[in-house]
Formats: C-alpha cells, sequence, structure tokens
C-alpha cells in the first residue's frame, strides 16, 4: 500500500523544485510575453477550466445532501470569496507595488490550489482499501510537471519583481499546504463517520475551487495577460494557448 504521508510529502514539495528557474531570471526577461502569455494559458486551465469543471462536478452532490438553493448560495459564497481576495491584493491599500501584488495574488492562488490537491489526494486513501492511486512513470511525471509548472506560477513574479533567491525560495513554500490537506479527509471520516466525512471533504473541496475560480479570473486579467500583452507583437497570443493545451495534456495523463 502506498503510504500517504510519502505522496502528500512529494505532492507538497515538487513546487518548491521551481527555484531551478531562478537561474535564467535573464532569459525570463527577455522573453516577457511569451513567458507570461503561456503562465496565463496554465492558469486559465488550472483555475477556470479544471476548478470551475469541479464546481460543476460538484454540484449536484451538494443539492442532493441539503436542496439546490443552499448549494447555489454555498457556492456562490465561494466564488464571492476568491473574487475578494483577488480584488483585496491587487486594488487594496496594502500593497504598494504593482509587481509585488501578483506575486501575492500568484501565492495566495498556489495556496487555494495546493489545499485542493492535497484533499483530492487524501479522499483515495479514507475507508483503509487499497487506494486507486496510479503510480506508473508517466503519471508521476505529469504529476512533477503539474506541480513544477505550479511553483513557477509563483516564482515567475518573483523574479520579474527582481526578489532575490531566498525570499524567492521561501515563498514557495505556501504550496506545503498540501501535506496536512492530504490528512484532512482521513480526520473528517474519523471524526464524522464515512458517509459524512466525506460529503463534508466533497463539500469543502468544491468551496475552495470555486474560490480558486475567481481568484484565478482576476489572476488572468489583471496579472498575467496585462504582463504578457505589454509587450508588441502576438506571440503572446500564441503562447498563451500553448501553455492552455500542455497542462491540459499534462492533465489528460494523470485523470
Ligand atoms: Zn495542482
Amino acid at each position: 500500500m502506498t503510504d500517504l504521508a510519502v505522496l502528500a510529502a512529494g505532492f507538497g514539495a515538487i513546487p518548491l523544485t521551481s527555484i531551478l528557474l531562478y537561474s535564467f531570471r535573464d532569459w525570463f526577461d527577455r522573453h516577457r510575453d511569451v513567458v507570461w502569455g503561456g503562465l496565463a494559458g496554465v492558469v486559465a486551465f488550472l483555475g477556470l477550466s479544471h476548478a470551475m469543471a469541479f464546481v460543476l462536478e460538484g454540484k449536484p452532490f451538494l443539492a442532493a445532501g441539503g436542496s439546490t438553493a443552499a448549494a447555489t448560495v454555498f457556492l456562490s459564497v465561494g466564488l464571492a470569496l476568491g473574487a475578494l481576495v483577488g480584488w483585496f491584493l491587487f486594488e487594496g491599500p496594502f500593497i504598494g507595488m504593482e509587481s509585488t501584488r501578483i506575486i501575492w495574488a500568484t501565492a495566495s492562488f498556489l495556496a487555494l490550489h495546493s489545499v485542493g490537491d492535497g484533499l483530492v489526494l487524501g479522499r483515495d486513501f479514507v475507508g483503509g482499501a487499497v487506494p486507486i492511486v496510479r503510480i506508473d512513470p508517466l503519471a508521476v511525471a505529469a504529476t512533477v510537471v503539474h506541480r513544477f509548472v505550479e511553483g513557477a506560477l509563483v516564482l515567475i513574479p518573483a523574479i520579474a519583481a527582481r526578489w532575490r533567491l531566498r525570499p524567492s525560495f521561501l515563498l514557495l513554500f505556501v504550496s506545503l499546504v498540501t501535506i496536512p490537506a492530504a490528512f484532512v479527509p482521513g480526520l473528517f471520516a474519523d471524526s464524522l463517520g464515512l458517509a459524512n466525512g466525506s460529503s463534508t471533504t466533497v463539500a469543502l473541496s468544491t468551496f475552495l475551487a470555486a474560490s480558486e475560480a475567481s481568484l484565478a479570473l482576476l489572476l488572468l486579467m489583471r496579472g498575467f495577460l496585462p504582463m504578457a500583452g505589454s509587450d508588441r507583437g502576438t506571440r503572446w497570443i500564441a503562447a498563451v494557448v500553448i501553455g492552455f493545451v500542455g497542462i491540459s495534456v499534462v492533465h489528460f495523463l494523470v485523470e
């Protein structure tokens, strides 16, 4: 049986390796349209397509446990919360520099997304049965790429803001929230029973996915797309498409 702690630690720590990209910071500076465009495609997939598909899939389940109206209100609160966080970080008075706003917004996105990743991972281990986690080379490689790119989402804005190596690396530690999150489904199952625990996990995952979606929308409109499009030319549009399709293909290999 695969050990949840090992998997969760790996999952949590992979984004830290994106710090290797720090050595290529001059290249990133010179190819801003391509780099930020590609990441915009990644955010569009992870935050809008993937997270929103999760919300739409979870909604009938939530409605079955309560009512359609209650599920709609619950998920709308999730959407509003993500938008509020994004608005607070991008438009609030607390962060002065524009380049720093994008960093904290992407770090919040990575934190939210990492909790979601952890919950999904931990859910497969609930109930004592042998988990149905696929451990083949392709799935592992795809998972590594997926988490590495998520680290890059935070690192590239940090490099652009001229953050030094150490604070940039420390910022990537938000991805470690995956590790405690992976144990939450088990805790819910232990304290609430198998059925109630599992529906609580689904409710929490779906709520977080809704917040992730609206935060991603602001991140795209206010962060990645303006940065990608600020240079002349149309290469950035091609980069957005390549980023979107690329991360989609990576997800086809794991899901
Ligand atoms: Zn992920």
